[in-house]
């Protein structure tokens, strides 16, 4: 099968890309590289050894998205392209509601009119909000977004099962992501955020390298075990692994379907750390600081139904998400970038 990764180049999209190829795929990339390099394709085709198609240019633009869908034949498309900076959204939500809904609406108008109508969007479990249940499962009702990148997924995810719902011949699959982190094991692909990091497992590498005095700990009082905030981490070759399982599931079914990608296990950011001093045989520097706004305490997938119907299911340990993480980052102190 030949598939269109919109933001293939970006973290998720590179190392979906790898399993794909993998798995015996064939990849076409469409980017605009605000977020992301060339370098991270070149990678990918060196580790997997074969050459992807990529074509640069912006998801919202049609006459560029249909000049793709002219050129290429795609069976499905795995929809990754979208800004995620949580903060920045506060600052600029009209920048994330006009690319990241421009680029979905963009794309999905583009499909139809090119009768290729099967597609897999990059969710997040934020859609979830503040729900009191957890784990999460995908038929808790959706909640209230903290941010507008949360309300992008939100709509996005909206938009698509309209679409699904209108025209019985879309196959939608919504994966609604935990926490991404690490990298592939051979160290030549992973997180490349540029400027100051939004997640906590960049800021740890950081911290790790040398580049940040000490991490800070955004609250110790929270009503969990120690205090401190529980996520569902997820190595971000399993999370791979899913879209391939997701694709080919899109490939021989028709209508919406929400999937979970996450382990099923929370830990705390305390846990965190001490999980990457373990693994990778080194201090952490880390300094307990004020609840960052927004937060929520306790956030986990009930992941059954991706095992249950994708016949997926992370394998990764969190010592293996701590230490492949930490290879990327000390093979790569700059990132794609050259010194
Ligand atoms: P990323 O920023 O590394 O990748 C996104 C890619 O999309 C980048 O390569 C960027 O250049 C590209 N892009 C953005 N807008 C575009 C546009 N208009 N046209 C063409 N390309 C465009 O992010 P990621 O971590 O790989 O995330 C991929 C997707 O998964 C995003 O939609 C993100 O919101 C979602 N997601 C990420 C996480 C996470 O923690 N990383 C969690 C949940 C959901
Ligand atoms: N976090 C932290 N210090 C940091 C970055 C993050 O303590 O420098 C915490 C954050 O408050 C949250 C957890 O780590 O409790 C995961 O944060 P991340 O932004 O990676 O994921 P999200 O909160 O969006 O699920």
């Amino acid at each position: 099968m030949r598939f269109l990764l919109t933001g293939g180049a970006g973290y998720i999209g590179s190392h979906t890309c790898v399993s794909l190829l993998d798995a015996g795929h064939e990849v076409v990339v469409l980017d605009n590289f605000v977020n992301s390099c060339p370098e991270a394709i070149a990678r990918v085709e060196k580790i997997a050894g074969k050459s992807i198609t990529l074509y640069e240019g912006d998801c919202c633009d049609a006459a560029f998205v249909s000049s793709v869908f002219d050129k290429e034949h795609i069976d499905g498309v795995v929809h990754f392209a979208g800004l995620k900076a949580v903060g920045e959204s506060v600052r600029i939500p009209l920048n994330y509601y006009q690319n990241n809904l421009g680029a979905t609406m963009t794309l999905c108008r583009v499909m139809a009119e090119h009768h290729v109508k099967r597609i897999v969007f990059s969710s997040s479990a934020t859609v979830y909000g503040d729900s009191k249940e957890v784990p999460f499962n995908e038929s808790l009702p959706m909640g209230e977004c903290t941010n507008p990148y949360g309300w992008t997924k939100w709509m996005s995810e909206r938009i698509m099962r309209d679409i699904a719902f209108a025209d019985p011949e879309w196959t939608v699959v919504l994966l609604r992501y935990f926490n991404p982190v690490g990298a592939h094991e051979s160290g030549l692909i992973g997180e490349d955020p540029s400027g100051i990091p939004n997640n906590l497992m960049p800021f740890i590498c950081q911290t790790a390298a040398g580049v940040r005095d000490k991490l800070s700990i955004f609250g110790n009082d929270y009503p969990t075990p120690d205090g401190t905030c529980v996520r569902d981490y997820i190595h971000v070759m399993d999370l791979a692994d899913g879209h391939v399982k997701a694709l080919e599931y899109a490939m021989d079914h028709q209508g919406t379907e929400i999937f979970n990608l996450g382990t099923g296990e929370g830990y705390s950011v305390y846990q965190m750390v001490a999980a990457f001093e373990r693994a990778n045989h080194l201090t952490l520097p880390h300094v307990d600081a004020p609840r960052r706004p927004g937060d929520i305490a306790v956030s986990y997938a009930d992941p059954a139904k991706a095992k249950a119907v994708l016949h997926w299911q992370a394998k990764r340990t969190l010592d293996d998400m701590c230490r492949d993480a930490w290879n990327w980052q000390s093979r790569n102190p700059h990132g794609y970038r050259q010194a």
